[in-house]
């Protein structure tokens, strides 16, 4: 299993000269060779070893070469990655979450035009010192960089990324690390879930009378007031200088995400420990294809879908804390999940706002809890007969600071 650690590089004057200029040429060879691969491609005529070998000798000196070869390298994933996604679209089978595909892009930022700045050091090419609670990143050439953060993972090292933040003027370096996990028992239980935006998940864990709901509604409202923020200060510097967005105007976006991340993630480590301490060894997720096209939410919520939500991200989320817990996660299909009556079938239902009632049969439930079931029906399991028709709803508080 692949991990990252995620440390913080605190550099002298000097050191970070280094790093600036190390991290400017990196992103020059990146954006060099992506300018003659995206050229090619779009004309038809990809080659993998065009200007490869260029400009490894040309960046060898400036770089040296681990971190030459790296960067060349780290760009010859992200064609394979594109193209191999290119080629499940057009099988149709592209993953659920994955909505746009395009060629890989330069390491530019889209709002100031300027580099991104990273660079790769090579997993051979660097070493963590720890000495009385204190840490140090050992880099070539001499370079010796105090670095704070939690070393979460060990394990045999892989490489190490680091980038610099310009909006906060930060240093960071994320470092992978192979961990083997061994020893721990897989549990035997499953659990169903339901991603949605009112509630974020919704699952129902074998053998519980009740499924569980992990309310968003804190999530959309802080989400809401940061957008309406982000548009004041827009029409400010419309007014002032015209413009569309300034610094402080990036910023703020940049921090609505952030929120928005770290609430789905406390969400998501809720549930997943939740999963644990029930003695779940696999998650079963439906997919998520309909909640785009699902225009029965309301405004606000219509707007965030639409501008800013990203399932992929609570999902790759949701994967990797449950890995971390040592449980599985699996996707179904999930067909009509929401519009069947999971006691009879039936398809002549009405849902209204988050209810559900079945004209045939007469059930009627929470709607989600009706798509969680579903999906548990669709895996063939049992026991879920006696689940509550509502919820117990988990909702997460989110600090306005
Ligand atoms: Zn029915």
């Amino acid at each position: 299993m692949r991990r990252t650690n995620k440390l913080r590089l605190r550099p002298e004057k000097e050191q970070e000269k280094a790093l600036f200029s190390l991290c400017e040429m990196s992103a020059v060879l990146w954006n060099r060779i992506n300018y003659i691969r995206r050229q090619a491609f779009f004309e038809n005529k990809f080659d993998w070893n065009e200007g490869v070998r260029e400009l490894y000798e040309e960046f060898k000196p400036i770089l040296g070469s681990a971190t030459a070869q790296q960067i060349i390298r780290k760009n010859d994933r992200a064609w394979r990655s594109f193209f191999s996604l290119s080629k499940l679209k057009k099988e149709g089978g592209l993953p659920p979450h994955v909505k746009k595909i395009s060629p890989p892009g330069y390491w530019k930022d889209r709002n100031s035009n300027r580099r991104k700045l990273m660079t790769i050091i090579r997993n051979d090419c660097y070493r963590i010192e720890e000495e009385n609670g204190k840490k140090w990143l050992v880099l070539p050439k001499g370079l010796k960089i105090k670095i704070t953060g939690e070393i979460r993972w060990r394990g045999k090292q892989g490489s190490l990324e680091i980038f610099y933040d310009d909006l906060s003027g930060k240093w960071y370096a994320h470092e992978s690390v192979e961990v083997n996990q061994q020893g721990h028992t897989i549990f035997p239980k499953k659990a169903f879930v339901d991603l949605g935006v009112v509630n974020i998940i919704t699952a129902w864990i074998e053998g519980e009378r009740r499924a569980v709901a992990f309310s968003g509604k804190s999530l959309l409202s802080d989400w809401w007031y940061w957008t309406k923020k982000i548009s004041e200060y827009q029409s400010i510097a419309m007014k002032v200088n015209g413009k569309k967005t300034t610094r402080r105007i990036r910023k703020l976006y940049r921090k609505r995400q952030l929120r928005f991340r770290h609430a789905i993630n406390t969400i998501i480590h809720r549930f997943v420990e939740l999963c644990y301490e029930k003695k779940v060894g696999e998650i079963i997720v439906g997919s998520v294809n309909g909640i785009r096209e699902n225009n029965d939410n309301g405004r606000k919520i219509n707007a965030m879908v639409h501008n800013f939500w990203s399932f992929g991200y609570i999902v790759e989320r949701l994967k990797t804390t449950a890995e971390n817990f040592g449980i599985q996660v699996e996707f179904v299909k999930e067909l009509k999940t929401s519009s069947i009556c999971p006691k009879c079938n039936s398809e002549n239902v009405r849902k209204h706002k988050r209810l559900f009632k079945c004209f045939y049969c007469g059930f009627g439930a929470h709607r989600d809890v009706v798509g969680v079931i579903n999906i548990a029906r669709l895996s063939q399991t049992g026991g879920f007969n006696g689940v509550l028709a509502h919820p117990s709803v988990v909702r997460p508080r989110i600090s306005r600071l």
